[in-house]
């Protein structure tokens, strides 16, 4: 490759989610405008622009699911649907002036780390055929749930009806008098659940373990209350921060004594009595392990739609599907229609790291399998230099609202680059000593968590059983930690300098 062949950019981010706009509309701020940003999807949004099943909402509070720095006074609800989501950030992303470095319907294939220039070489595949950039950082905002996940279950591949992932749901199938079948229980399967049971003939629930699921706390704004945000000073912020705060407490249950969710759990299960009258229904959607392990849902619709006349909770587990029917361990088989998986998305393998090659000539997805997935502070990782994660590994949360994540991650970003402009560094890699430290603090912290403890399987733990996707703490913590680029925990080379000789900065 010639270098006339290459399109040169100082930062080249990946998604356009809340994470990668984020990182646009700030990089933007800081007189950083020469970047570009991938997205493999036609437009902004992320998961808000995939998601588009029935009944998709937000299971945080609206007032914290936004950017602090474009609060929206017109969310309609407590929590908002889907679309007022999409709609929010497309909003936000044609307000900022950024949008012209947006290349959409294209897709990062390979990003691999050239030492020689010091620079990365990003192949893109998509709407204007090939393309490879050179670009002196990588931000990666690919999400944490971008990647549909399918069960293994023989003879899926087989079925002749309607079969799509809840992240794909295709709007042109119809489901009035169908007979649907929903595999999954997790926080889409809950939103579609009452969604299908109005319209279906029949509706076949797989559950293969029952979530704890809270009363949803619904409330639609008043145009009082709206014209209040938007007009009275610091009346959004208060409601906000009241809302920031009523989940932060939830920490001290979910990572510090486990037993303190036992509030939390009596209410779901008054949540269940409300919802479903029939006693063995009860019995078969009551969770065994403690609330929290897995991600508690919220809810006033799924018990109710379960205990429907058309709805049958199936607990008996799959054994096969075949072309027209599901078939359980029990023998039982149950002709379907339309099969909706609502199995999940691959979260402890990120997909992306199969495509990012770093300066030991290794894919990071094979450091991962040597190391396990780790990055100092969710965000670099050792070998792979001047790349950055927005939602990285052990970034995520159980309880509140990933947009405050994103915001800190960005935060720690922007200061990295301010560093490497103010010091005339080449570039910047966490050592392995301040990589290995900070991941196994974080996993002594995971040990009396109700993620450990809780006594469930979850997608949170990797097959190893260690917690790589979870913030152990509280997330004030985490942005205070993410304030600043603590470049002492990295080593650097200055421009022109020969890599040879990279050294650690002394603290
Ligand atoms: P999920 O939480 O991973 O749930 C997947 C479900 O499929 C689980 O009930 C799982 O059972 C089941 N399952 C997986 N493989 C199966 C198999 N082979 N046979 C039978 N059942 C199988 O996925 P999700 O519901 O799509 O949610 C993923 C995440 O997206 C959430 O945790 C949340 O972070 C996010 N989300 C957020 C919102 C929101 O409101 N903000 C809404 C939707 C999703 P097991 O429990 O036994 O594994």
């Amino acid at each position: 490759m010639t270098t006339a062949d290459l399109t040169h950019v100082d930062h080249l981010i990946v998604g356009a989610g809340f994470g990668g706009l984020c990182a646009a509309i700030k990089l933007d701020e800081d007189g950083e405008r020469d970047f570009v940003v991938i997205e493999k999807g036609s437009g902004v949004g992320g998961t808000w622009r995939d998601n588009t099943y029935p009944g998709a909402a937000c299971d945080v509070p609206s007032q914290l699911y936004s950017y602090s720095f474009a609060l929206n006074p017109d969310w309609s609800m407590s929590f908002s649907p889907q679309p007022e989501i999409e709609a929010y950030i497309k909003r936000v992303a044609e307000g900022s002036g950024t949008l012209d470095r947006f290349v959409f319907d294209t897709a990062m294939t390979d990003a691999t780390w050239d030492e020689t220039q010091q620079r990365w070489l990003v192949q893109t595949e998509g709407r204007n055929g090939k393309k490879t950039y050179a670009a002196t950082t990588v931000i990666a905002g690919p999400g944490a749930l971008s990647e549909p996940k399918l069960p293994e279950i023989e003879g899926i591949e087989g079925f002749q009806g309607e079969i799509f992932h809840s992240a794909k749901w295709d709007h042109d199938v119809d489901l009035t008098g169908k007979r649907v079948a929903v595999i999954g229980t997790g926080a889409s399967a809950i939103q579609i659940v009452p969604e299908i049971q109005k319209k279906a003939g029949r509706l076949d629930v797989y559950q293969r373990t029952a979530p704890w699921v809270l009363p949803r706390n619904e409330h639609r704004y008043t145009k009082l209350e709206k014209a209040a945000f938007r007009h009275v000073p610091g009346v959004q912020r208060v409601a906000r921060a009241a809302v920031y705060w009523g989940l932060e407490v939830r920490v001290l249950g979910l990572a510090m004594q486990p037993k303190l969710t036992m509030a939390h759990q009596l209410k779901a299960q008054g949540n269940i009595r409300r919802g479903i009258k029939d006693p063995e229904l009860r019995r078969k959607v009551t969770p065994d392990y403690t609330l929290g392990c897995k991600r508690t849902l919220i809810s006033n619709a799924y018990y109710p739609a379960l205990d429907a006349d058309n709805v049958d909770v199936i607990t008996a587990g799959i054994d096969r599907v075949t072309d027209n029917a599901i078939v359980t361990k029990d023998g039982t088989t149950r002709e379907i229609d339309v099969l909706v998986v609502a199995t999940g998305f691959y979260t402890t393998d990120l997909p992306i790291a199969h495509h990012i090659t770093g300066s030991k000539g290794r894919t990071m997805a094979e450091r991962f399998a040597e190391v396990g997935m780790s990055a100092y502070k969710g965000t670099t990782v050792p070998e792979f230099p001047n790349l950055f994660f927005v939602v990285g590994p052990n970034t995520g949360l159980g309880h509140s609202s990933m947009v405050y994540m994103i915001e800190s991650q960005v935060t720690y970003v922007r200061d990295a680059i301010r560093t490497m402009r103010t010091n005339g560094y080449a570039t910047v890699e966490p050592t392995e000593d301040a990589n290995s430290a900070w991941n196994d603090d974080l996993q002594d912290k995971m040990a009396n968590t109700v993620w450990s403890e809780g006594g469930c399987a979850s997608w949170y733990l990797d097959k190893h059983g260690r917690n790589t996707t979870l913030w152990p703490s509280f997330t004030f913590l985490f942005r205070h930690l993410t304030s600043k680029f603590d470049v002492d925990k990295y080593a650097v080379t200055a421009i022109d300098q020969p890599t040879s000789n990279q050294e650690s900065v002394p603290a």
